[in-house]
């Protein structure tokens, strides 16, 4: 059973308590609820569902930050429990839900195409740009926060408290992980200027809780992705190489242990370092008897 608690941060905003901070507006007019992510599970959802209820509420809408599963698990059960309720996501994250094997492709996988498929219950595309977005009068807005996955998007609600989803991590994920999942690191970078300067009352980080500021969290943020896009252009530098070779040779650096789920992290990470180093021009690709190599493009060779 999950032990989650409604913790209040300022006004009718609010977060869940755990591993996963969904987000919470109580309207006190209506008595309607508003859910930034729904959890991993339907566990949690009933979790979730249990402490809004005790406090007199029904959730009326559900807003997503992206399509990874554990911010929209809790979808099938809400819906069931209040079929009235509107759920909105940007069409990239819609497309996320829908293929799940997107990710798969991603990540170097052999995708399985067309198993556990259904359709996610999303009743309101957003438009991927900064802007209001009144939910039966409450005036929440929009705010696009690029770089993690495509479609991420951050919601601010009338309190002024920014809900960032997983456009930047909390001290516990720097602490255990130490790859972060950008698949944009350029747009990640922009992203982080832009919550720091967007100075909201609180931010709820999905992996982290609540911050009131975060510019030291995203200084380790940047530290990290300068030290990771060194390490690989050092590594395609010695020599060329495969994607395979870079995700192994990261995966040894890391001392990551061998497991589909660490691979497919890191394959996915190391995919957008080399994506960056392709766009600053220091690498380029090359294909030799049928194997895609990366390798170092010298500074003033005349290309
Ligand atoms: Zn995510």
């Amino acid at each position: 059973m999950y032990d989650i608690q409604l913790i209040h941060i300022y006004g009718s905003s609010y977060f869940c308590s755990g591993k996963y901070a969904v987000g919470v507006y109580l309207d006190k007019s209506s008595k309607s609820a508003i859910l930034v992510d729904s959890g991993p599970d339907e566990h949690s959802a009933r979790a979730i569902d249990q402490q809004i209820a005790d406090q007199g509420y029904r959730i009326s809408a559900i807003l997503h930050t992206h399509g990874h599963r554990n911010n929209y698990g809790g979808d099938r059960y809400f819906i069931e429990r209040y079929p009235e309720v509107r759920i909105y996501s940007t069409a990239a994250a819609l497309s996320w839900m829908t293929h799940p094997d997107l990710e798969a492709i991603c990540c170097g996988e052999i995708p399985s195409f067309y198993k556990n498929r259904e359709m996610p219950p999303v009743t309101d595309l957003l438009e991927e740009r900064d802007g209001p977005l009144p939910i039966e009068g409450i005036k929440f807005k929009v705010m696009t926060l690029p770089g993690h996955v495509p479609g991420t998007v951050g919601f601010v609600s009338p309190d002024n408290v920014l809900y960032c989803g997983d456009a930047v991590f909390g001290d516990k994920i720097l602490k255990k992980q130490s790859l972060l999942l950008y698949t944009d690191i350029s747009e990640a970078k922009r992203t982080f200027r832009k919550l720091a300067e967007a100075e909201p009352k609180a931010y709820v980080v999905y992996h982290g809780g609540i911050y009131y500021e975060v510019s030291k969290l995203i200084d380790k943020h940047l530290g990290r992705m300068s030290q990771l896009l060194m390490l690989v252009e050092s590594r395609i530098k010695q020599k060329p190489v495969t994607l395979e070779m870079l995700v192994k040779q990261i995966m040894a650096h890391f001392s990551l242990e061998d497991g589909l789920e660490p691979y497919s992290l890191t394959s996915h990470i190391v995919r957008a370092y080399v994506a960056e180093l392709l766009d600053l021009d220091r690498i380029r690709a090359r294909v030799r008897e049928g194997t895609l190599f990366f390798e170092y493009r010298e500074p003033n060779n005349g290309f």
